[in-house]
């Protein structure tokens, strides 16, 4: 098996590189070995000599246990990218974290780590969302929070007009903009008038 891919376009992972982990293991199933390897490492997405056993007894129960890991090449489902998923990290998936042998690793390290972020920014705009006589400061907060997810794409734009009106009662409130709240209307009009 040839192993053609030029791993210097693959996204980082900031624990395990970007390189494959060469073993020198192939498990060969003629060889008398029990070998069943992850639906999601298909021959083409299998990286040759990187194989490693793995702790049936620390796996999540499974219908068919998964006897080896190999690094996979995978493509980002957000950006695109290449990235890999490492034996290592699978097996550390699947024996220390608990996570069951059916689920997947379908975003790059960066996306991964981008979608944690937005989910504690989502958090924090629930949050003050339910906070009865919000304060200017929580208010500048959630358009804050509000408009970074519409830059993020984790809320629709038409969220825009919920920025504008927490902006509005701000100013009604104070009867003055902050610098504060002159950059968050700044950050507003630079999104709505984006090419
Ligand atoms: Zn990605």
């Amino acid at each position: 098996m040839r192993d053609t891919n030029n791993y210097s376009t693959f996204v980082v992972h900031p624990r395990y590189g970007q390189y494959p982990h060469e073993t020198g293991f192939n498990p060969d199933r003629n060889s008398g070995v029990d070998v069943h390897l992850h639906w999601h490492s298909p021959i083409n997405c299998r990286v040759p000599d990187t194989a490693i056993r793995a702790n049936l007894a620390k796996q999540t129960p499974a219908t068919v246990p998964v006897t080896h890991y190999y690094d996979v090449v995978r493509q980002c489902r957000d950006c695109g990218r290449p990235f890999l998923f490492f034996a290592r990290e699978q097996k550390h998936w699947y024996e220390e974290l608990g996570f069951g042998i059916d689920s997947d690793c379908v975003r790059c390290p960066e996306c991964r780590k981008q979608q944690q972020r937005a989910g504690r920014l989502r958090r924090r705009y629930e949050e003050l969302f339910h906070v009865a006589n919000r304060s200017t400061e929580q208010n500048l907060e959630m358009a804050e929070a509000c408009l970074t997810l519409i830059e993020w794409s984790a809320f629709h734009e038409r969220q825009v007009s919920r920025v504008r009106m927490l902006l509005n009662r701000v100013a009604a409130v104070e009867g003055t903009v902050s610098t504060r709240h002159a950059a968050i209307l700044d950050r507003l009009s630079r999104f709505e008038s984006r090419g």
